[in-house]
């Protein structure tokens, strides 16, 4: 079928690398990396990373002689546009490359804020290592740092910022933490431990400005009329898929590329996976398009498996993590839609689970400090199974019992 190029060298790019290797794919694989560093991991980014004193080789997924051993071309480039008849790339640097197969493995870009002074220098994002090698300089000499968005990213970096010893605003427009994510259950407990670490959170407001001295960051005005003093501004307001090569090449997109259960793009030679991809997922019923270390390998080795001869509709379970301050929350399946939230636990504790119910049926799980509730939901619903809301709420009801 000839070589397979990947475009994107992110979780998603890498894993297809390694996974086609190791189900002895022969043929040439060329993995496109635009970032400047070997491929690296992204979670770290805003926890152990930013906090710690690490070099950026404590994020690489395999050092360079992997690349080398394995024969997959580390290509420093970015791929520019895609001439589909004539399956060739071009690069940003004027090569070209032929494909057999092309799989996008893009990812996905910060939504960037549109309000007057958001180009300042003291206005951060944080999605690259780059990005948080700069906010950790910036951390050690910085005193007040405003995070817009109490989002997964932002409050895990107002959590590392605030251990760091600055003091800490979150700016939030919803009504509550992490509000399109995860249950009230989980929201009103990442709350009061935020505050306990001594991090104010501003619900219901807009930064409207950005406000500044001569371009040093002093702050920021928020829709309610009041001024936050900060010397800098961390945005954490989500991301956008990076579709624009998919698009460009005539292929369709929405909310994310779109592919079918096998991961494949209306041409039978481009697949895509990871972040950028809005997918048809036969468990779910729907498209879907998630943001996650699972999502991005689980797609990656289902791509691999289909090119080395074994293609199966892609039915992955999505699970997910977040690290804030003290605390591990862990999330299996998806949640939204519940009509029955149960709480398995010692909230009290700072232990517990959310179990979220549709008429009767377990939909996910979402845990705090609580791994051996989330081991259990990605077991139970990898097998399509439920426990009723009863036996969830029974604390001396046997989970492990439960799986045999
Ligand atoms: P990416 O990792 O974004 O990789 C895409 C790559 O493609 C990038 O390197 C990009 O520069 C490159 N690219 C784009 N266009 C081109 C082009 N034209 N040519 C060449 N290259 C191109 N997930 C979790 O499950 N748990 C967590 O705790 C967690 N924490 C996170 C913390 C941070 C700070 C961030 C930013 C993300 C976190 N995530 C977490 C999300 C997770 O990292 C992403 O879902 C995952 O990285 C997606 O992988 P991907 O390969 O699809 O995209």
């Amino acid at each position: 079928q000839g070589p397979v190029i990947i475009a994107g060298a992110g979780h998603a790019g890498f894993q297809l690398a390694a996974s086609l290797r190791q189900n002895g794919f022969s043929e040439r694989i060329a993995l496109v990396n635009d970032e400047g560093h070997l491929p690296y991991q992204r979670p770290p980014l805003s926890k152990a990373y930013l906090k710690g004193t690490g070099g950026p080789d404590t994020l690489m997924f395999r050092p360079e002689k992997f690349y080398h051993d394995q024969t997959v071309d580390l290509i420093a480039d970015r791929v520019t546009s895609i001439d589909r008849a004539a399956r060739k790339l071009a690069l940003a640097s004027g090569a070209s490359l032929d494909y057999g197969h092309l799989v996008l493995a893009t990812g996905a870009r910060n939504r960037l804020l549109d309000i007057p002074n958001a180009n300042l220098d003291g206005v951060r994002y944080l999605r690259t290592l780059d990005d948080s090698e700069a906010l950790r300089h910036r951390i050690a000499s910085g005193q007040h740092v405003i995070v817009i968005g109490a989002g997964f990213i932002g409050l895990e970096f107002a959590a590392t910022a605030r251990a760091k010893g600055l003091e800490v605003d979150v700016v939030e427009l919803a009504a509550r933490v992490m509000a399109r994510a995860v249950t009230a259950e989980i929201s009103e407990f990442s709350q009061s431990q935020h505050a306990a670490a001594g991090i104010r959170i501003h619900f219901g407001v807009q930064v409207t400005s950005i406000e500044n001295d001569g371009g040093r960051v002093t702050g920021v005005s928020l829709s309610d009329g009041r001024h936050l003093q900060a010397d800098l501004v961390v945005v954490g307001v989500g991301v956008l898929p990076n579709v624009e090569l998919a698009a460009e090449a005539g292929l369709p997109v929405a909310a994310g590329i779109i592919v079918d259960e096998l991961l494949l793009t209306a041409d039978p030679n481009i697949s895509a996976v990871g972040d950028c991809a809005l997918y048809a997922s036969p468990r779910f019923g729907g498209s879907l398009r998630l943001e996650s270390v699972q999502n991005a390998t689980d797609h990656a080795r289902s791509v691999a498996a289909r090119l080395t001869g074994d293609a199966k509709p892609y039915d992955g379970l999505p699970w997910f993590w977040s690290d804030q301050g003290p605390d591990k929350l862990q999330m299996v399946g998806l949640t939204t839609g519940y009509d029955q939230v149960v709480v398995r636990g010692d909230r009290g504790a700072g232990a517990f689970s959310a179990f979220c119910y549709k008429s009767g049926r377990l939909l996910g799980i979402e845990s705090v400090n609580r791994a051996g509730d989330h081991m259990f939901g990605r077991r139970l619903l990898a097998a399509n199974r439920s426990i009723t809301p009863e036996q969830a709420a029974d604390a001396s009801f046997d989970l492990k019992g439960a799986l045999t």
